[in-house]
């Protein structure tokens, strides 16, 4: 077992009902003590959650867009706030900053969104 990671995925337009804000999504929260890829790679080929396979359906690229180190805590503190979207750097570009003053986590995450497999669109 590897250490645990919380990780956020962002993806554009929201899928859902649209007259609705609490009706629709734009990203999820995950955590795994597996590595990033790997659990990403289930994620493109809609074997990740139910969430993000209506996305990848949709047409929709998700992205890998933040993680933090840690777990299920970190994911709790999040959720509670019911806003993913203050986190997600796309969303939010106040938060890269905060996230990765190097640079060096957005460009692991780059070469993720890079490198993953997506299913075609059928
Ligand atoms: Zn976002």
């Amino acid at each position: 077992m590897g250490k645990l990671k919380t990780y956020l995925i962002h993806w554009h337009p929201p899928i859902g009902n649209s007259q609705n804000p609490h009706g629709c999504a734009a990203h999820y929260l995950g955590c795994t003590d597996r590595s990033l890829i790997e659990r990403f790679q289930e994620h493109c080929e809609c074997q990740g959650a139910k969430i993000t396979r209506g996305a990848v359906l949709q047409g929709r690229e998700i992205l890998l867009v933040r993680y933090w180190e840690g777990g299920w805590s970190i994911e709790k503190i999040i959720k509670k706030r019911h806003n993913s979207k203050f986190y997600c750097p796309i969303c939010n570009p106040k938060q890269l900053s905060i996230f990765d003053p190097n640079n060096r986590k957005q460009k692991y995450l780059e070469r993720i969104n890079l490198e993953v497999k997506r299913k075609p669109i059928e």
